[in-house]
């Protein structure tokens, strides 16, 4: 039996989980796979209720689940609480209670979605990466961190960049073990010319490298990596990089595929994952139905690959969302008014690509 955690959030993180999880049950449902689904509100719904951004309910069926299904949480209404009952807490509490220390952002383009890209179609046609970000250290959660008084009445906002050899050796392992699946390139993405912490960096994932003799190692500074990701997107196969690079560079990466809602993520310590879209809760066009629910019905395939091992379901649903790209269906996000295409909802985006698994 396999034990879902469901937490759809707040703005269209609602909407986009409802899609993904309504193709999941299909998708089970006509392969007798027994499973159950639990939901829990989180972030700012579960601060409305709750006033707090996750509750200790939440957080325990979270790590009795096998994987959490996540939404999107945040919006306007709770930007001006304390940093601690924010609905973002929700999430960077999940990530690090869980343990979820890598956090896999695949990029990849659409032939029929090349108009799309902002980039011209020669630079982005066939592009197709993955980012490894590590997810649970450095910058975003090293101590000390906070914004200190001085004597002489001005303040000083500290954040401290720290990673050990064990957590960078078990995120290089991770990016290794998946370029052996794919083209068999690791790019390591560092500041090591300017930053001791990640010339360890550099160092521990060279060494790593050494137990994968058949996967090609490089590096690269981030600035210039942020420059080659819109010059030449295609050259890239896996990237592993620190928190707050990988932060970055994976919202850059999704211009290259258009719009940032075709982009889903898995976040893992080993089989253990959470799968969500890699946007936010778009508040300018929550409840409108206008949402695009493919990052989020891709995390879910994601979620069947990584987390069980099922990957000729994952591969249904992949294959389902490309046939509807190919036959037109978009929502306002990549709709470009070409030949052929059809302006839809989220609800219909959902049910073009269950009715493509019905065939
Ligand atoms: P966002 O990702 O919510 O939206 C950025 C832009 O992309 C908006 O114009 C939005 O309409 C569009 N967009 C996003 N997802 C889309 C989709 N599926 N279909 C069509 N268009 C889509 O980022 P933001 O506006 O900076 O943040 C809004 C809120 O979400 C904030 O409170 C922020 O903190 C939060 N946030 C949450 C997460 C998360 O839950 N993982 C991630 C990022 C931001």
């Amino acid at each position: 039996m396999i034990k879902l955690a469901l937490f759809a959030g707040d703005g269209i993180g609602t909407e986009v989980a409802g899609e993904a999880v309504n193709v999941l049950k299909f998708l089970f449902d006509s392969n007798s796979v027994r499973y159950e689904i639990e939901e829990d509100l989180v972030g700012g719904a579960s601060y409305d209720e709750y006033k707090l951004p996750i509750t200790e309910k939440a957080l325990k069926l979270a790590k009795e689940a096998d994987a959490v299904i996540f939404g999107a949480v945040g919006g306007p209404k709770w930007e001006s609480l304390p940093i601690e009952l924010r609905p973002e807490k929700a999430l960077l509490t999940l990530r690090y209670d869980l343990d979820l220390y890598a956090n896999l952002r695949p990029a990849k383009i659409y032939d029929e979605l090349i108009d799309a890209s902002p980039l011209k179609k020669d630079v982005v046609q066939g592009t197709d990466m993955m980012i490894v970000r590590e997810l649970t250290g450095g910058i975003y959660f090293g101590q000390p961190r906070g914004v200190f008084d001085l004597e002489d009445g001005q303040k000083k906002g500290v954040n401290t960049l720290v990673y050990t050899t064990k957590e960078i050796e078990r995120i290089a392992k991770i990016a290794f073990d998946i370029a052996r699946k794919r083209r068999k390139k690791v790019l390591s993405v560092d500041k090591a010319n300017v930053l001791e912490c990640t010339e360890l960096w550099r160092s521990v994932v060279a060494g790593v490298g050494k137990e994968y003799p058949d996967v090609e190692l490089t590096n690269m500074y981030v600035d210039n990596c942020s420059m080659q990701l819109i010059r030449q997107p295609k050259s890239f196969d896996v990237i592993v990089t620190t928190n707050m690079f990988g932060d970055i560079l994976s919202d850059e990466s999704s211009m290259v595929a258009g719009s940032i809602g075709m982009l889903q993520s898995a976040s893992l310590n080993g089989k253990k994952g959470m799968y969500e879209p890699i946007h936010g809760s778009a508040p300018d066009i929550a409840g409108q139905d206008k949402a695009n629910p493919v990052a989020a019905i891709l995390s879910v395939a994601m979620m069947l690959r990584y987390s069980f091992d099922m990957d000729e379901l994952a591969e249904k649903i992949e294959n389902a969302v490309e046939k509807v790209i190919k036959n037109g269906y978009r929502t306002a996000d990549i709709y470009s008014n070409a030949q052929g295409t059809k302006l839809v909802g989220t609800k219909e985006m959902g049910n073009a690509v269950i009715d493509e698994l019905k065939k």
